[in-house]
């Protein structure tokens, strides 16, 4: 056997279990398919395509739609293989190895990850006991860390919480590096940090159509940002990174977007509804601004309480063993008949 890199030994990867279950709420995908007419008009385009030629490197097209559908030119847009591919490529062009990222822990586990993975110093500040987050707390990070990227999650994953825009302004004002806002269930929240996107400020957003747009199979996300960030992007992209398929699945999602907005209302009116229903059971329920909810029971244990829905056939996301998450499990937001059925299980567990 030859020896991994030293610095790899201890990581482990990411880990999200199946199990083949009737009720899966537990990867925060959406739980309605994109239209028909968008999977007519793909197969469409797909069987013009020129298999022997590569994809237009640049992804011109596409990035153009995205950035129309945001108001910028498609200069201050870059795409890639999903938000997590997105976010490696953010961290190989601004951290890298001999660099700093920071974090406000607990939040979604891949920034750390990816930032390990190519090699730079992780920071991992604290979030209150609510999860909010304690601005003399990112004070204290920012001061003594310096670090080159930090990550605001807004719907922060795993607990749903929406950061202010307060706070995303504050930490620019004191940010020595670039700030990177991950708002890949931002259409489920009441604010984005699209509106703080200015050429002299070093913030980014990524975005995914894995949630929202209904297309976690194709792998597809984005960043917008500032021209000179985003030209950077390329020197480490590698050549033709993004299928033609793909690019041409992004660009016609984005015809879509009533629907795009109809799934997203259904879906935040059922958390709501899922969410006042726990909190008439004995459970701590965290606010969510995003497409599930993280909660507490107070009677049982947390990982008892996952496999008592296991046992009914219905899967969530089992946090209770995940660092400062204690007992905390999430739940997808689910289509109403599903919800229906989880509700229901709560019920009958916890009464
Ligand atoms: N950011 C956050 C906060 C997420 O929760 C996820 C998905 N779990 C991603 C990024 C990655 O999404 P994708 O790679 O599917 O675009």
């Amino acid at each position: 056997m030859i020896p991994v890199r030293d610095d790899l030994r201890a990581l482990e990867g990411y880990h999200s279990p199946q199990v083949d279950v009737r009720v899966r709420l537990n990867t925060n995908e959406s739980p309605l398919p994109p239209p028909a007419a968008w999977r007519d008009a793909f197969a469409a385009e797909l069987s013009r395509i020129e298999w022997h030629r590569y994809p237009d490197r640049q992804a011109t097209e596409l990035r153009e739609a995205i950035g129309a559908m945001h108001g910028v030119p498609a200069d201050m847009v870059f795409a890639a293989n999903g938000s997590n591919e997105v976010l490696q490529t953010i961290l190989l062009a601004y951290a890298g190895f001999g660099r700093t990222v920071a974090t406000f822990e607990p939040t979604y586990q891949m920034h750390a990850q990816i930032a390990r993975v190519v090699g730079s110093t992780v920071v991992e500040g604290e979030r209150n006991a609510d999860f909010t987050l304690d601005p003399a707390e990112m004070r204290r990070v920012v001061d003594a860390a310096r670090p080159h990227v930090v990550f605001l999650t807004s719907p922060n994953n795993p607990t749903g919480l929406v950061e202010p825009a307060e706070r995303v302004v504050e930490l620019l004002d004191i940010a020595p590096g670039l700030v990177v806002a991950d708002e890949a269930y931002a259409q489920f929240a009441d604010w984005s940090a699209l509106s703080l996107l200015d050429e002299q400020r070093p913030l980014v957003v990524t975005r995914t159509f894995s949630k929202t747009w209904s297309m976690a199979a194709v792998r597809l996300g984005y960043v917008v940002g500032p021209t000179w960030f985003i030209s950077e992007l390329d020197k480490v992209a590698l050549p033709y990174h993004l299928d033609v398929a793909k690019q041409i699945a992004g660009r016609l999602a984005l015809r879509f977007t009533d629907e795009m907005d109809d799934r997203v209302r259904l879906i935040v009116s059922e958390r709501e509804r899922i969410s006042d229903a726990m909190r008439s059971l004995p459970i701590d329920v965290t606010p969510s601004g995003a497409n599930f909810v993280l909660f507490r029971p107070q009677t049982i244990g947390g990982r008892a309480l996952w496999a008592e829905l296991l046992e009914r056939s219905i899967l969530v996301r089992d946090c209770s063993g995940w660092p400062r998450l204690a007992d905390c499990l999430r739940v997808t937001v689910g289509t109403p008949a599903e919800n229906d059925e989880f509700v229901a299980a709560l019920q009958e567990i916890l009464r």
